[in-house]
């Protein structure tokens, strides 16, 4: 796996897949990010990241550490020119 620290922001990560341990707090409660208002229910999930109401920038994470907030944004060149400030924060729907 290549996990790779973003120089700008300690706890920004991009990786190429979903990280089993957490680089920054060791703790294995990395879990896929889900954006948007969770119903009540998604709450008490535990498998879940929840973003919330407001988004991430520039982009939203892949996946989020559920102990330390660490962001992990999957290795894609979308992505990874979104980190670098060389596309709009917007994305028109796919
Ligand atoms: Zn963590």
């Amino acid at each position: 796996m290549n996990c790779n620290p973003i120089p700008e922001r300690e706890d920004w990560f991009i990786t190429d897949r979903k990280p089993t341990i957490c680089p920054r707090c060791k703790t294995k409660e990395v879990r896929k990010a889900v954006l948007g208002k969770p119903l009540e229910e998604d709450f008490f999930r535990d498998d879940i990241f929840v973003i919330g109401c407001i988004p991430d920038f520039p982009i939203n994470r892949t996946w989020g550490c559920r102990q330390c907030d660490a962001a992990f944004f999957k290795d894609t060149p979308r992505n990874k020119a979104a980190l670098g400030g060389l596309v709009p924060h917007q994305w028109p729907k796919d």
